[in-house]
């Protein structure tokens, strides 16, 4: 096994088995040996910027069902750090020229894609073709087709997806979904989220690229407020209408300041959203047939803080970084559900899809056609 790569053993042993199980899953690619010894899995993060340095990596200390083994950078100088900093071998740093080296690395087997959002199919879709389990961040990617082009390889590959939407595995949402499911205040006649914060660092920066970024406000913490909407209501919205404002064009010159948007959803529930890039806010608030709940806030780091029409909502703070990427450990190692999966992030970007295309056509309510349930996580 040691003299062989994962990937040429999953197949090997796929064809010898046919279709054998063990442990009650099927041998197929995305197999690999800390998989089937029931070990820590193997993370490798690829691109260390502020996000991999200061929530990933020191999540991926505290977790229970994987660890840091890995990492992917374009920067000698942070490699040479990160590795004198968790101890991370040398055969296990990857340029993203390298980078599909990382197929024979059977200390890895999640990828971990934390790069501009430009990047995120092109690596995503290269993990996938390594053979390797795949979490890719949020937004999922630039558009629909490229989604479509991950979920795909993914598929492929016989490997795992998920996005980085770690609010999934963190109790405050995970209580929202239950009050939503078991329609604890009755009906959400009524959903509202915002996800901002105020942008004023390096004009070069590059959120405020389109061409890396592929959007501003919307694509960055609108997809918070987009979810916030679908799991308060427990819907898939059916229509959006949307605006844009802007009153610092000379700062965000190619990218959306401030966006608001209405949904209906079906059986009647409304919705609206604001996000943007020149306000501060985070709240989720729904309104029920017999009372309300809200989180406010609703999607920072945490703690979270939450109340009800019946009292508090009140949880132990943990670091989200590490309940989700455990959650995704123990999906490929238990096969437990999957709660922010490849069609989640896809879902999302059909709606960011018709927002923009609202915007652009005046405010115009734009149907959004998507199947009941399509995109919710376990
Ligand atoms: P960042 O700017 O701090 O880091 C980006 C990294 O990509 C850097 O290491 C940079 O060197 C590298 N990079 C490679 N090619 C680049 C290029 N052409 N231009 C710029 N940088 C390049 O960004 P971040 O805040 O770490 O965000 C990375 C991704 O993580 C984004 O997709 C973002 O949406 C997502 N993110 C998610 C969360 C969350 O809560 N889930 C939070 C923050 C960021």
């Amino acid at each position: 096994m040691t003299q062989i790569s994962r990937r040429k053993f999953s197949t090997l042993a796929g064809s010898l088995a046919g279709g054998l199980l063990v442990s009650g899953m099927p041998l197929a690619m995305g197999r690999t040996r800390a998989v089937q010894e029931g070990k820590k899995l193997g993370v490798a993060l690829v691109g260390l910027g502020s996000y991999s340095t200061y929530q990933l990596a020191p999540a991926l200390q505290q977790t229970e069902h994987c660890h840091l083994a890995g990492i992917v950078t374009g920067t000698p100088a942070k490699a040479e750090k990160w590795m004198r900093e968790y101890g991370i071998g040398r055969e296990h740093v990857y340029s993203y020229e390298s980078f599909d080296k990382i197929a024979s690395d059977d200390a890895i087997d999640i990828v971990y894609v934390v790069l501009p959002n430009s990047m995120h199919a092109e690596f995503s879709i290269r993990a996938a073709e390594a053979g390797k389990h795949v979490i890719c961040e949020k937004p999922m990617a630039l558009s629909v087709a490229e989604c479509d082009a991950i979920i795909a390889a993914c598929k492929k590959a016989g490997v795992k997806l998920g996005i980085g939407y770690r609010l999934h595995s963190e109790p405050y949402t995970r209580e929202v979904k239950r009050l939503v499911r078991e329609k604890t205040f009755g009906e959400v006649r009524f959903v509202s989220a915002d996800a901002a914060y105020i942008s004023r660092g390096n004009p070069d920066q590059w959120r405020l690229n389109r061409a890396l970024s592929g959007g501003g406000a919307l694509m960055n913490m609108g997809v918070y407020a987009i979810q916030s909407c679908i799991y308060g209501s427990g819907k898939n919205p059916v229509s959006v209408s949307a605006q844009e404002f802007s009153t610092r064009p000379g700062y965000f010159k190619q990218t959306d300041e401030t966006i608001t948007a209405q949904f209906t959803f079906p059986g009647g529930a409304v919705g609206q959203m604001m996000t943007s890039h020149n306000a501060s806010a985070n709240r989720l608030f729904a309104s029920c047939d017999q009372g309300w709940f809200e989180l406010q806030p609703a999607n920072n780091y945490g703690p979270l803080s939450g109340r009800s029409s019946e009292g508090p909502i009140s949880f132990p703070h943990e670091s989200q970084q590490k309940l989700q990427m455990d959650d995704f450990a123990r999906h490929i190692l238990e096969g437990t559900p999957n709660r922010a999966p490849g069609e989640m992030g896809r879902r999302d970007m059909v709606i960011v899809e018709a927002i923009y295309k609202s915007i652009r056509e005046g405010g115009r309510t734009v149907p959004i056609e998507l199947p009941e349930g399509y995109g919710f996580g376990g």
